[in-house]
């Protein structure tokens, strides 16, 4: 099966359909860890790529574990970056198993060969200018670079090493030293790097450009079309193109803000410092939907709550009819559109997305009366004390909690000490402590000239103050879509 050149989203249907269910994965060097993450919880995830210092596993020994956990009668996904017919030695494993008498399918991938041109702003064939294209190796089997087919556009994967001879065997072949030639190293990818020149200094302006594999190199006049075409690597049609931003949100709730970030172009690290997880003790929500009809008002402090909360309400045998005549009232936008995925909305929406704004809106509605407070067991209390101040009687019921997560804090620390992290993003209070506690105050100390940070909403950016974070955006609602074009107008 193919993975796709890098990008996750090059991934096809019908290889997140096999990933999804497959027992066991075996996968290649330059597979994205967003791809593994699809696969079931319990695959058996094996890696048989190149580690530093080490070689790969020989072909044999790959065929070897294939049969192997194929002849245990479990369903094998062998995924290999690009399409596997494409010099993926696809062809040889499929042999294999035709050989042993084990059923196999075949899953086109989307190429690096056409897909990292493309991406470059670079279309392998074009009207008048390349009505051919062909793929080359680098190296063949004995070593020695293969032969030229004639094409218009020449794409060689594996080629870098081999770079001087092959511009050597083109000239040799007569392509003017003025053909313009690209070299395409992580595309797709945020990492995507391009180097453009001809074949007379293309060799020169990678070495100067110090870049390396795994890298691509297309030959031909489709090459200037970039100068049009360059969509991906280009900040001004993807503003955070270039830039590397942290999101510290909770790994269940990052990906509305990670897809944002990403469409802008933005190279995103995730770094989630906590979890959301159910709680282990029901009782007190169980208690309060038992006895439903009691409350005039429920309010709804975030989306996690909307969606733990109706997530019990399910497994009581309940559904949205058991809110019945009571009003509801969300802390914003983004927990009204939890609500709305269950067919209701807020009554109330306060105008900031504070707990202060929610009290203030609620008296300022409503007589005094008997609410349901849904929230995690640690949050603000401001709420329940303003309200109880104004004669309201508040029932406060926690139906999740945030637990530590340690995640990839190395990596975190590793890319600040390299200056590397432009941006750290927060979402709340909690992902403030969190973060500091995973990635330590002497750390973030020692490299907070580096970066920047930017909060969603006042009351995360007053915690990020006081752990000597202090807010570069502040946004003032509490939606991350705010947060993400905050983004883009500040590095304009
Ligand atoms: N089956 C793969 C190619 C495997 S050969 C495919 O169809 O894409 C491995 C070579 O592919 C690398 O040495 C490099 O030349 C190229 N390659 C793979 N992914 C790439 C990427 N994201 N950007 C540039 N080149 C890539």
């Amino acid at each position: 099966m193919g993975a796709g050149p890098g990008d996750p989203g090059l991934l096809t249907c019908r290889g997140r359909d096999i990933l999804q269910s497959a027992d066991v994965v075996v996968y290649d060097r330059l597979i994205g860890q967003e791809l593994l993450a699809l696969c079931r919880e319990d695959a058996i995830l094996i890696y048989v790529g190149k580690t530093a210092g080490k070689h790969s596993m020989t072909q044999d020994e790959i065929n070897a574990v294939l049969s192997e956990h194929a002849s245990r009668q479990l369903s094998v996904c062998r995924l290999k970056g690009g399409d596997p017919f494409v010099f993926g030695r696809g062809g040889e494993e499929a042999l294999y198993c035709l050989e042993r008498q084990i059923p196999f399918e075949v899953v086109p991938g989307v190429t690096s060969a056409v897909a990292a041109p493309a991406y470059a702003g670079i279309p392998v064939t074009h009207r008048e200018v390349a009505t051919s294209f062909a793929v080359v190796t680098g190296h063949t089997k004995a070593g020695a670079p293969a032969d030229l087919p004639e094409a218009d556009t020449l794409i060689f994967l594996m080629g870098i090493k081999a770079l001087p001879q092959i511009v050597e065997n083109l000239l040799q072949k007569g392509r003017p030293a003025s053909t313009p030639a690209a070299v395409i190293r992580w595309g797709t990818t945020a990492e995507q790097q391009v180097v453009t020149g001809t074949l007379a200094d293309i060799e020169e302006r990678i070495k100067q450009a110090k870049l390396t594999t795994p890298a691509l190199i297309v030959v031909g006049d489709v090459v200037h079309l970039r100068e049009q075409l360059q969509w991906f690597d280009n900040p001004a049609t993807r503003p955070l193109w270039g830039k590397t931003v942290v999101v510290t949100r909770a790994r269940e709730q990052a990906s509305t803000l990670v897809a944002q970030l990403s469409q802008s172009g933005a190279r995103v690290i995730q770094c989630p410092t906590i979890r959301i997880a159910p709680l282990e003790d029901h009782a007190a929500l169980d208690g309060a939907l038992a006895q439903f009809a009691q409350y005039d008002w429920v309010i709804f402090t975030s989306s996690n709550g909307v969606e733990h909360f109706f997530r019990r309400l399910d497994a009581c045998g309940h559904d949205a009819r058991l809110l019945g005549k009571a009003q509801i009232a969300a802390i914003g936008p983004a927990t009204n559109d939890a609500l709305k995925q269950h067919g209701l909305r807020a009554d109330l929406i306060p105008a900031t997305s504070i707990s202060e704004s929610v009290a203030d809106a609620l008296i300022q509605r409503s007589p005094a009366a008997k609410v349901l407070l849904i929230r995690a067991t640690k949050g603000r209390e401001v709420l329940q004390q303003q309200l109880t101040a104004a004669g309201w009687q508040v029932d406060t019921i926690p139906v999740y909690q945030t637990v530590a997560d340690t995640g990839n804090a190395d990596e975190v620390r590793r890319l600040l000490s390299e200056g590397a992290i432009d941006w750290v993003t927060f979402t709340s209070s909690s992902t403030v402590t969190h973060f500091v506690n995973a990635i330590g105050s002497d750390a973030i100390k020692a490299h907070r000239a580096t970066f920047q940070v930017a909060c969603i909403g006042p009351i995360t950016a007053k915690t990020a103050a006081e752990n000597d974070l202090v807010a570069d955006i502040v946004t003032s609602g509490s939606g991350t879509e705010e947060l993400a074009a905050e983004l883009c107008r500040a590095v304009e």
